[in-house]
């Protein structure tokens, strides 16, 4: 399974890693990208990826 890390000092919520992610992991709350459903998540590193301010840290545990 994977650790889906959201740095929230640098998350600017600009909703990226919400529109990528093909399983639904994020969900903005308060204008923050917050991993509700981590357990979904497949591990392809696409939000690592677009995150424009490198808040994303996916972990594989
Ligand atoms: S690694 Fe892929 S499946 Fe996991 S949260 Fe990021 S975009 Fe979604």
């Amino acid at each position: 399974m994977f650790l889906v890390n959201v740095d929230k000092e640098k998350c600017t919520g600009d909703g990226e890693c919400v529109n990528i992610c093909p399983v639904g992991v994020f969900e903005l709350q308060g204008g923050k990208a917050v991993p509700v459903n981590q357990d979904q998540c497949l591990g392809c590193r696409s939000c690592e990826a677009v995150c424009p301010s490198g808040a994303i840290t996916i972990t594989e545990v």
